[in-house]
């Protein structure tokens, strides 16, 4: 093979690339450096990618470039048309493809390996085993979290009798299949494999409500990461053992750090069948305020309180990014600048429907890095804030988490909202956020409520603020 390096000068690239990838994840922890962040990191890809391709081992340049074709199109038409608000259904998509390949990869050494006898040597089997499992286990689970964000299946847990029991009991028997393989002559056991871990991966998330799948497509993330770094061990690439080891540990830290901010356990995320209550409807929200009554304001009321504040704090939440209105509360915020009032934002871990959803958002509206709070940081900041500016953010504000030991958000942190002396909240109703509950924001005092959808809305705040 005339491209061949020696395994010595591949093994070499490989750890630049590697530095490359933890560089570039670095970066990312700061909206400032993300772009080149994504940048650096797609540069170390690139390098493993070109140096795999010159392993002297490699059969078919033809069937791997039609892949790379391939996966080209589809990755680059998907990257340009889809809409913000549906990025994390296409992450589950392309995560899932991620643990199918490295199932795959499993199934066609152990077939390369053992096209007979289907006994295959002890050192490969432990790679080989776990590559298939947790990759198909997390192609499935992708599939449906992905359903299910996509409204094809219904967002809802889908629950029945019984069902952690025969989970348990497949998991078992899954562990058993794979425990026989070492001793077993025939390729039957990872035929069942395969079927099993597909099967479980279906029955692991049909039970998690659509609004947990964030959490649960970042722990398939990881699951994808750990399937890829055995697949590289199956065939020998520290490329993949590396870039796997990777996705598997930041995939792992993020469930953790999205748990925590929502103060859930990962067993209540993935047993607990959050949101299996319907949620809330208007009249049902109507009667759960328990005769508390709310007060509304017009634009033009709300526009004359947002002039004359001092300190405006804008909260966006999951009702900005379905409206769109980035650009318009960037408008309204560079307004409110000119009139001398200071403006910041207020940015919760979990607020909107992915992490980093609030920074990505903004960051497409341009504003400025600094004006952006994370929530520890600007929490003590509410008592001297005039008027907080609530952009369709619900649970993330709603003082039941750190009042009512009876609600199903208590514990989680939130922005300490009713602190400031004012607050106006812009929504279209009174129906509840992603978690189902009423909100006692609502009913205090001191919040008048702006209907409307959120773009329509700020567009009038905007003109009544030029007008004030
Ligand atoms: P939220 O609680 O889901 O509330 C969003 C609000 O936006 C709704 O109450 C809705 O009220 C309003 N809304 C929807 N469309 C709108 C529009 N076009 N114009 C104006 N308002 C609109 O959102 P959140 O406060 O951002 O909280 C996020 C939730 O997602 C939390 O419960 C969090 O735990 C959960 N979650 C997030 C992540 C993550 O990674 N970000 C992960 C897992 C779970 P109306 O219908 O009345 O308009």
């Amino acid at each position: 093979m005339p491209l061949a390096l020696a395994q010595n000068v591949i093994n070499l690239t490989y750890v630049v690339a590697a530095l490359l990838l933890i560089l570039g994840i670095k970066r990312l922890s700061s909206p400032s450096t993300a772009r080149s962040g994504n940048f650096v990191a797609a540069i170390g890809m690139a390098i493993a990618l070109v140096f795999t391709l010159l392993d002297g081992d490699i059969d078919s340049y033809w069937l791997i470039a039609t892949g790379i074709a391939l996966g080209t199109v589809i990755g680059f038409a998907s990257a340009r048309l889809v809409k913000m608000t549906a990025i994390p259904q296409m992450v589950a998509l392309f995560n899932g493809v991620g643990g199918g390949a490295a199932a795959l990869i499993a199934a066609a050494e152990f077939h390369r390996l053992a096209p007979d006898s289907g006994h295959v040597a002890g050192d490969d089997i432990g790679a080989m085993l776990f590559s298939a499992l947790i990759g198909s286990i997390s192609f499935s689970g992708s599939l449906v979290a992905f359903g299910k964000l996509q409204e094809v299946l219904p967002g809802r847990p889908i629950v029945f009798a019984g069902q952690q029991a025969f989970n348990a009991l497949l998991f078992a028997v899954l562990l058993a299949l794979g425990a026989t393989a070492g001793a077993t002559e025939g390729g039957w056991w990872m035929v069942g494999l395969l079927a099993g871990a597909l099967l479980f991966g279906v029955l692991l998330v049909l039970p998690i409500g659509g609004a947990d799948m964030p959490v649960v497509i970042s722990l398939l993330n990881a699951f994808t990461g750990l399937a890829a770094a055995s697949a590289g061990f199956v065939l020998d690439n520290t490329a993949l053992i590396i870039g796997g080891t990777l996705v598997g540990a930041s995939g792992t830290l993020l469930t953790i750090l999205m748990g925590r901010a929502m103060n859930r356990s990962l067993g209540n995320v993935l047993f607990g069948a959050f949101g299996a209550t319907p949620a809330v409807t208007a009249g049902a929200a109507a009667a759960a305020s328990d005769g508390k009554t709310h007060r509304e304001i017009t634009a033009e009321d709300a526009a004359v309180m947002l002039s004359y504040a001092r300190r405006v704090v804008i909260v966006p939440g999951y009702g900005l990014a379905a409206a769109q209105a980035q650009h318009n509360v960037r408008e309204l915020a560079d307004l409110l600048e000119r009139r001398g009032v200071d403006v910041r934002y207020a940015i919760h871990p979990v607020a909107g429907r992915m992490p980093g959803h609030m920074n990505v958002l903004l960051a497409e509206a341009n504003v400025p890095y600094p004006q952006l709070y994370d929530m520890e940081d600007i929490n003590p900041e509410f008592p001297r804030t005039d008027v907080a500016l609530v952009v369709g953010a619900n649970d993330v504000t709603n003082p039941a988490a750190r009042e009512n030991p009876e609600s199903p958000l208590y514990g989680m942190p939130i922005l300490d909202v009713d602190q400031a002396a004012n607050v106006i909240v812009l929504k279209r109703s009174m129906n509840p956020g992603f978690a189902g509950i009423d909100n006692d924001l609502y009913y205090n005092q001191k919040t008048a409520m702006l209907f409307g959808d959120a773009k329509a809305s700020v567009e009038k705040l905007v003109s009544a603020v030029k007008a004030a």
